[in-house]
């Protein structure tokens, strides 16, 4: 479904992606996981070509990723991605942020849209806020309308960029579950998360990246057990 065939990218002097390869298979949920400033963050963003890169080729459902025009527009459709920060629409009613692109992007009849959308809040447990303000809603809440927000236009990819990071503790899992069970339904994920519970739970495989490269990727259980390298051993024992 999401394929990175020797992709290299450099900001300036900094080379942040290194002859990455990394394939995601449909239904398949990849957790990466890495140091601060190992290149997660840009990995994610080349999928939806938030960010280009300098060589080799990223490909969405077998197709190459767009640089440009109608053609990126309809790929960024079919890959939700979800931040750190919501970035919901402030202005807007909970209910209208779940519209908004169905209607003018999908061309889905408003009806529906508001029909589908109201499905989605009671699926992530939030359907009594459809009429409030993003700033009437706790971080969890929010972060979990914006990820009803990226369902709402059927992605075949979703993309979380630690989506738990800025928030407060006792709301982490409820976002956390949320996306659990948005893996046990199948969708395809790649997640960058500092979670390693999530990870262990909802990967079907961990990637460990540092300085740019994949170092290691192993389904969790045998991430997890301490058997790869010397450098993601050191990750893990700093982390766990
Ligand atoms: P973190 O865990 O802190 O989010 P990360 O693994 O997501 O880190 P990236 O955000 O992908 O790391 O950044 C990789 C490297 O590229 C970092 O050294 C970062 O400073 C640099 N970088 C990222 N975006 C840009 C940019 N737009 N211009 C220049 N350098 C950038
Ligand atoms: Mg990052």
């Amino acid at each position: 479904m999401v394929s990175l065939q020797a992709v290299d990218k450099h900001f300036g002097a900094l080379h942040v992606l290194q002859s990455v390869d990394l394939d995601v298979a449909a239904g398949e949920v990849v957790v990466v996981i890495g140091p601060s400033g190992s290149g997660k963050s840009t990995l994610c963003r080349t999928i939806n070509r938030l960010e280009s890169v300098d060589s080799g080729q990223v490909l969405v459902d077998g197709v190459p990723v767009p640089a440009e025009g109608a053609a990126l527009a309809r790929l960024r459709a079919d890959v939700g991605m979800v931040f750190q920060s919501f970035d919901l629409f402030a202005h807007k009613t909970v209910l209208d942020n779940l519209c908004l692109a169905p209607v003018m992007v999908r061309g889905t009849p408003k009806a529906q849209a508001r029909r589908e959308a109201m499905e989605l809040l009671e699926r992530v447990g939030i359907a009594d806020k459809a009429g409030h303000l993003p700033a009437q809603l706790s971080g969890g809440q929010q972060q979990r309308a914006a990820i009803a927000r990226a369902l709402a236009m059927r992605p075949k990819v979703m993309l979380f960029d630690e989506p738990t990071s800025a928030l407060d503790p006792e709301m982490v899992a409820e976002v956390l579950a949320v996306m659990t069970s948005l893996a046990d339904e199948g969708m395809t994920m790649v997640v960058v998360t500092h979670e390693m519970g999530f990870a262990r739970r909802a990967a079907d495989r961990v990637v460990f990246m540092d300085a740019g490269r994949i170092v290691e990727v192993a389904p969790p259980e045998q991430f997890f057990a301490g058997g790869g390298s010397e450098r993601t051993r050191s990750f893990l024992s700093a982390v766990l």
